[in-house]
């Protein structure tokens, strides 16, 4: 009889992705050990990430809204910014969450390791603990969910006012003039805090329009409701040199005669995979020419017994893809017949007003010469919309032309992030028009101009406004 011990699942990464697959494993009867270099687990997402970018992101549109309110008759004074206790109430939001995960991981006896692993060969790990002691720990399989890093661009000398999302969401300081490098959702979302907050914000991005892959239509909503808010943007341009220098960091933009002086630059130019640093090679794992490591449905690596999830294997690089994943990652190594099987993955931008998308593109749609029809619903016809000063917003619908189901969607007004799940489920359950048209959804809502939208789209008058 054999009686070597078995050894346990490994999850290397403590993020969204990692302790989604770890405490799935332990739910299913694994005996898992989860290895974070961070002392808190949560990762990008709950400690640099999606949550603290949303905390501050509440408070900027609650004052946003504030000064709206005034058309309403409802007048406040000044808002008066305290950062102490903004960053306060950024972090507790983030301890919370980070503080129930180990508790999470504590109730299903999934063992924490806080140290720095990296691949000795195909079947074990050496970690690097805090302490400057290296542990060595074997895996019968590993799930790697190392996540992503902020590209720094090599045109940046390093200065504390050049900062990239991690340093920007610290709030060093409300600057006078900031500049964000980079039109994505993280450039945007950052852009909108800080505007709120009373910089004078520049956005610079190389290609010809913010949230490149988005369609114009909607970014241009974005685009004319953020205009009096927002700086200049330099749209296909790019960042050639900066000197920090006593004034200030002065950068030169491609395109421009002079150079622009900023109190703080945030680096916003997209992120990179973390696979690449952990001595995959010697483990038989293989990675794509950007270093994300290569899986099939199953999340499995080349090498069967090592998954790889979340940013560190592919994009989109989102947190909810990360935790589906994930939950596929660990099924699979406990037996189940899992493989990921999403048809689509929403985005969404959570700026003011927000933009959220998913399935297919109205460019997409145009490129690849299918056949679809499209639906918009404009808010203006919305009355909770009017109500809510918020008549600049839109829903859109697209649908196949032969199969009549939807398949892509996109909205832009507040909540719109809320909103895009109904599109979500409508085009995983193979809905079409009349499925969502015929669906009654409350009025006055909101989300009721997913209903009219179909509605528009099978040609069917509506008389609510
Ligand atoms: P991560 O969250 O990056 O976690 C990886 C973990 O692995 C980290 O904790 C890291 O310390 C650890 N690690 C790395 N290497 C090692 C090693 N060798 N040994 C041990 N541990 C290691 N996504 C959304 O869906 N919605 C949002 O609103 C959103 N907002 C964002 C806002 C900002 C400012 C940023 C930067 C990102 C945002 N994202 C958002 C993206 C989201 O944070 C990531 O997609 C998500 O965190 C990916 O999860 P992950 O588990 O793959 O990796």
């Amino acid at each position: 009889v054999d009686q070597s011990p078995v050894e346990p699942l490994v999850v290397i990464g403590g993020g969204p992705g990692g302790y989604s697959a770890a405490f799935r494993a332990a739910d299913l009867g694994l005996d898992v050990v989860l290895i974070e270099r961070e002392a808190k687990l949560g990762g990008v997402c709950l400690n640099v990430g999606c949550i603290p970018s949303k905390a501050l992101l509440h408070v900027a549109a609650m004052k946003t809204e504030a000064e709206r309110l005034s058309v309403a008759g409802l007048r406040f004074g000044p808002a008066e910014i305290d950062l102490e206790r903004l960053r306060a109430f950024k972090d507790a939001t983030v301890n919370r969450l980070t503080a129930g995960l180990q508790h999470m991981a504590r109730q299903r006896r999934v063992s924490v390791i806080t140290g720095e692993a990296r691949f000795v060969d195909a079947h074990r790990l050496s970690v690097a603990l805090a302490d400057g002691r290296e542990q060595s720990v074997g895996f019968s399989q590993c799930i790697v969910a190392v996540g992503s890093a902020p590209v720094h661009l090599s045109a940046l000398p390093t200065d504390p006012r050049i900062v990239d999302s991690t340093g920007a969401l610290e709030l060093p300081l409300v600057p006078e003039r900031l500049l964000v490098i980079g039109g994505g959702i993280i450039g945007l979302e950052m852009a909108t805090v800080y505007a709120a907050l009373g910089s004078c914000v520049d956005i610079v991005e190389r290609a010809d329009s913010l949230l490149p892959g988005i369609d114009r239509d909607l970014v241009g909503i974005w685009g004319k409701e953020n205009a009096p808010r927002l700086g200049r943007i330099f749209l296909g341009c790019s960042v050639e040199s900066a000197d920090a220098g006593p004034a200030g960091v002065s950068v030169r933009l491609s395109g421009q005669d002079e150079p622009r002086t900023y109190d703080l630059v945030l680096q916003a130019a997209g992120r990179r995979p973390n696979g690449l640093a952990l001595g995959l090679e010697k483990a038989g794992v293989a990675t794509d020419p950007r270093g994300f490591i290569t899986v099939d449905r199953r999340m499995r690596s080349s090498n069967p017994r090592i998954f790889a999830i979340g940013d560190a294997a592919g994009e989109p690089m989102l947190a909810h893809k990360a935790v589906h994943e994930g939950h596929i990652a660990a099924e699979v190594a406990a037996g189940h017949p899992s493989a990921f099987d999403a048809t689509v993955i929403p985005g969404v931008a959570y700026t003011d007003p927000e933009i959220a998308w998913v399935g297919v593109s109205e460019a997409q749609a145009q490129e690849s010469l299918r056949s679809v029809s499209v639906a918009k619903f404009p808010w203006s016809a919305s009355g909770r919309a009017i109500a809510n000063g918020a008549a600049f917003g839109m829903t859109k619908l697209l649908f196949d032309r032969e199969s009549g189901r939807v398949i892509g969607g996109a909205i832009v007004g507040p909540n719109a992030g809320d909103m895009i799940g109904e599109l979500c489920l409508a085009i995983e359950m193979g809905a079409d028009a009349a499925d969502i048209g015929h669906t009654i959804h409350p009025h006055p809502t909101l989300g009721e101009t997913i209903g009219l939208a179909a509605e528009a789209a099978e040609g069917r008058c509506t008389d609510l406004p």
